[in-house]
């Protein structure tokens, strides 16, 4: 039974409820998370809050200092956090490790902080007079995280937010919560003081005692559309600043003069990695007509070569999806796209496995996929690629602005001009040429578009900065 960080201790949460955390690969119970109050909530508020007080005073290159620390301990753990994501995640080895690394990059990133909360300054602004403008942390920050990324995504948060003199209460997705204790166990060993990172497991509660607190005045949120909304539109009715990152359904277009063999590993590599469970996963593919033939044939090749398994064995390729729960659902989805015209040219659903009670679904394509369709209105979550034929790149451009979704979008071509009309035209915030998954990196901000995100400053880069920092303005003269 896991318990919460609280003030630089480790205590029991005040519930007596408690959510089964089982490996996804093998459905072994792992874990079992609390399922915290608002009580244990206010713990470590208040906590975060008195530890606010000097830690916002801690010069900034000292706060860098820790985060230096923080960095080299992650480092010598790679193999470790990777190994804990695959457990409690089900990914892959090697996406685990790669996610280790992106998490690494944020942290990295906020040991920049002394140059970053650098302001700025006018000596001449009128006759005698100078105006500048200082950084300030805005307080003790909630962050609430997803199961998909258990590293990558608090990575984005706290690093920044404490490095710029905040202090942090997490709240990690109940359904990988080892993580996370990981990751704080870790921060303490760097240094960094009681109460400046806080740890609360558990599922709405805790997200709506962080949501409703007087002294939390700022909300990082990272999940799915609707609680992103949610947590958006509550935070603001309380007068939070809110980041709320969203689902996503992301299109990756294909033009008749891409480069085939790449085009199929890219988009292998995009729709199955992390068996779909990306908010950047390409969910569907927008294929010219002159190519969509040869490309659906090559395509399912590709995925036959996908071997599927716990993730602990690293020859595995393609692993399973988070619950049961989730897996039911994917397969009613893929049920009522059949009924609505789809046609499944790769079915998953009985690929067999070696790995057990696993939650597994093979590698699944369905081609002919139109608008009009759920399959390509809603986010699957899961290894399932739908496939849209269109006449040209205008049409399939058209296409993709019609999703309510905006997060990310891949072109494969080799024409400059195409480009171009893509980059101008295209109603998306994070695209990528030729490259299978164009997630940014924690130099710059994850700038979802349209129901992909809620709030004005992204995560990470500049966005980052002014989210987790309130600015005063100086303007004077001297007699
Ligand atoms: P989720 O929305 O179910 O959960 C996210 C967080 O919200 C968790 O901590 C959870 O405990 C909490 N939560 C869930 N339901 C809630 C409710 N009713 N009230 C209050 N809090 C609630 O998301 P998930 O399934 O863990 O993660 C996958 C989703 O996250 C996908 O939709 C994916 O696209 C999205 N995501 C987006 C990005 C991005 O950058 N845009 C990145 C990663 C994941």
């Amino acid at each position: 039974m896991l318990t919460n960080y609280i003030n630089g201790e480790w205590v029991k949460a005040k519930t007596s409820e408690y959510e089964s955390v089982p490996n996804p690969a093998t459905g072994e119970e792992i874990a079992r998370t609390p399922l915290s109050t608002k009580e244990d909530v206010d713990d470590a508020v208040q906590a975060a809050k008195a530890a606010f007080k000097s830690w916002k005073k801690v010069p900034v290159p000292k706060r860098a200092r820790y985060l230096f620390n923080y960095q080299q301990l992650l480092i010598g753990k790679h193999d470790e956090l990777a190994e804990l994501i695959t457990k409690e995640n089900g990914k892959t080895f090697d996406d685990a490790y790669g996610e280790v690394q992106r998490g690494i990059e944020c942290v990295e990133f906020a040991a920049g902080a002394p140059t970053l909360m650098m302001g700025e300054s006018l000596p001449e602004i009128a006759t005698g007079i100078e105006s500048g403008m200082y950084r300030y942390p805005v307080g003790v920050v909630g962050g609430i995280t997803p199961f998909n990324f258990p590293m990558m995504v608090p990575c984005w948060m706290f690093p920044l937010a404490i490095a710029t003199g905040n202090t942090f209460v997490l709240k990690p997705s109940e359904r990988t919560p080892l993580l996370a204790e990981r990751l704080v166990e870790l921060a303490t060993e760097a240094g960094i003081p009681k109460g400046v990172l806080n740890l609360v497991h558990g599922a709405h509660d805790v997200v709506n005692g962080l949501l409703e607190h007087e002294d939390v005045p700022a909300i990082s949120f990272v999940g799915s559309q609707p609680v992103a909304e949610y947590v958006y539109k509550t935070g603001a009715s309380y007068g939070k600043r809110v980041q709320a990152l969203a689902g996503a359904k992301n299109h990756s277009i294909v033009l008749a003069d891409a480069d085939l063999d790449k085009t199929i590993e890219g988009i292998t590599s995009g729709a199955f990695g992390s068996a779909g469970q990306r908010c950047m996963a390409t969910a569907v593919v927008v294929a010219v007509e002159e190519i969509a033939d040869e490309l659906v044939e090559r395509l399912k090749k590709s995925a036959d070569e996908l071997l599927m398994g716990d993730g602990s064995d690293r020859s595995i390729t393609l692993g399973p999806v988070i619950r049961q729960s989730h897996l039911d659902k994917v397969k009613g989805q893929m049920e009522e796209a059949i009924s609505e015209g789809a046609k499944l040219v790769r079915d998953g659903r009985d690929v067999p496995t070696e790995a057990g009670n696993g939650y597994f679904l093979g590698a699944s394509i369905f081609d002919h996929v139109t608008p009009e369709m759920k399959i390509w209105q809603e986010e699957i979550f899961a290894p399932v690629l739908s496939i849209v034929r269109v006449k040209d790149l205008t049409e399939a451009i058209e296409l993709t602005n019609k999703s309510k979704f905006g997060n990310g979008s891949v072109l494969y071509t080799n024409s400059g001009k195409a480009v171009r009309e893509y980059r101008e035209d295209i109603e998306v915030g994070m695209l990528g040429v030729n490259v299978n998954v164009p997630a940014p990196m924690a130099f710059f901000p994850f700038s979802g578009w349209k129901d992909s995100f809620y709030g004005d400053l992204h995560a990470n880069g500049k966005d980052g900065i002014n989210f987790y920092t309130k600015r005063k303005m100086l303007t004077q003269r001297w007699h």
